[in-house]
């Protein structure tokens, strides 16, 4: 247990307490500063500092426009027009360009290099109001009793020691988990489990023409690699993969790295040129949700309440639009207690929504029937249109509007059925038995 710090009577009274300065909280204090609301957000590291993460989704863009930095992140980062896949069991690549979502406002993203981008968030939130403090690490939290204030113990560099009395806490504290950790509610993800390994790297092959700028998930037989293209000609690269493939490596994570690129002969041919400029870092096994996003006073936002496997880029959107529904939550919440429970439990089931619609495609990317439907790009009933809308973070359709998710969810179960026949779906759009560059599906 935390030592206990300076009593409750010594707190300091805040309206709303932020741990944590990622996308979800600095998002929260920026738009709650701007609004008039009394914000403290603290940090335990200090800008810039690393973060993975770096691909973001064309529905940031709105949030930056709200949030007033879009500029700031258009000069920092790298263009992104499309998501592509390239599969080396179909030795094809296929990409899901912006320009054919439904919505005419997804057009494009940006790729970012985390550290700047990170801070240019946290620096507008203190830019707009929020009172900011870095390398302060909350440490412990009582929750407050109806209509009262919580306690929160903050550590603040020097080892000082800060009590705050907050009527409202944001808990954005990522994967750290401040609250659901300490209160049991975090809970694996039952049907999913991954771990990744990453780098930087120069020298790698960049996608020119109409797919510069693009990520590129590079479909192995293992597992997935992300390739990044960021600015000053880095590449991030990340392979992900089950963690019992982590555990069974019998070198060091680098070479493990190494070892994973030379076995994929697409990723293989791009880094052929491409020197290591960072170290090597791993993530394990990491998807989560805790099984209640709030309480009495406080909210879960970002990382700190959910984490899905990062295929579809969907993570830093995520935080950010709880970042912003999270800020509603709190200002109600100071209005209204009643009011801020019932915008509470509407938050928490239109995130958990989102995160579903993704959450089906991410538990069989590694499914060789999903994995034929991606690399064959078809657009019948609108599937692939429907694929790009959700590639580009449209999560939130109406039922009535969604007939392209339920036709592409019905042809993975008819083509599900087929490939139990031996018969798979072609790159061509064509049915055939399983050979031509295929394997057998299952192997
Ligand atoms: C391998 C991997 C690849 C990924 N790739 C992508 C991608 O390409 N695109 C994408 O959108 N997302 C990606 N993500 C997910 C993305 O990184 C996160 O979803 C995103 O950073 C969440 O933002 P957040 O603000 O919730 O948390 P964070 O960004 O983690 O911020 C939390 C902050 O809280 C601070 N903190 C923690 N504890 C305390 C405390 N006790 N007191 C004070 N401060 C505290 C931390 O220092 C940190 O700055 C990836 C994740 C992983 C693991």
């Amino acid at each position: 247990m935390e030592r206990p710090g300076p009593g409750e009577d010594s707190a300091e009274p805040v309206d709303v307490l932020i741990i944590g300065g990622g996308p979800a909280g600095a998002t929260a204090a920026a738009l709650l500063a701007g609004r008039g609301t009394q914000v403290l957000l603290l940090e335990k590291d200090r800008h810039p500092r690393f973060h993975i993460g770096e691909s973001l989704l064309p529905r940031n863009v709105a949030l930056f426009e709200r949030l007033g930095v879009l500029e700031q992140v258009a000069a920092i980062g790298v263009l992104k027009p499309a998501a592509e896949f390239v599969s080396d069991e179909h030795g094809a690549a296929v990409a899901f360009p912006f320009s054919l979502a439904r919505d005419a406002r997804d057009r494009f993203a940006f790729q970012v290099p985390r550290a700047a981008f990170d801070q240019v968030l946290f620096a507008n939130a203190a830019a707009r109001g929020a009172r900011t403090l870095q390398q302060c690490r909350a440490v412990s939290l009582r929750p407050a009793p109806p209509g009262g204030r919580a306690l929160v113990h903050a550590v603040a560099a020097g080892a000082e020691r800060l009590a705050f009395a907050p009527r409202f806490v944001l808990d954005a504290s990522g994967r750290d988990t401040f609250l659901a950790g300490r209160l049991g509610l975090r809970e694996p993800a039952a049907r999913h489990a991954s771990a990744a390994v990453y780098a930087h790297y120069r020298g790698a092959e960049f996608r020119t023409g109409e797919r510069e700028g693009c990520i590129s998930i590079h479909l192995a037989r293992d597992g997935w690699f992300w390739m990044i293209p960021l600015p000053d000609g880095v590449m991030s690269v990340g392979f992900v993969a089950h963690p019992t493939l982590f555990k069974g490596r019998e070198s060091s994570m680098a070479a493990f790295l190494a070892a994973q690129i030379e076995a994929s002969p697409s990723v293989r041919a791009r880094m052929r040129a491409a020197e290591r400029i960072s170290a090597v870092t791993a993530t394990g096994n990491y998807s989560y949700a805790a099984r209640t996003s709030w309480g009495e006073g406080y909210m879960m936002i970002g990382d700190a309440f959910a984490f899905l496997d990062p295929i579809f880029s969907s993570g830093v959107l995520f935080a950010m639009m709880a970042g912003e529904m999270g800020a509603a939550v709190a200002e109600t919440w100071l209005a209204d207690p009643r009011a801020g429970r019932a915008l509470a439990r509407r938050t928490e089931r239109r995130l958990r929504r989102g995160m579903a619609a993704l959450s089906w495609l991410i538990t069989r990317i590694n499914d060789p029937v999903l994995r034929d439907m991606f690399l064959s790009a078809n657009n019948r009933f609108g599937m692939r249109d429907g694929l790009i809308s959700l590639l580009a973070g449209d999560f939130e359709r109406p039922l009535a509007t969604r007939g392209p998710e339920f036709a592409f969810k019905a042809a993975y179960r008819m083509l599900s059925g087929l490939n139990r026949l031996g018969l798979r779906l072609h790159p061509d759009g064509q049915l055939r038995r399983a050979p031509g560059g295929l394997l057998a599906a299952g192997s």
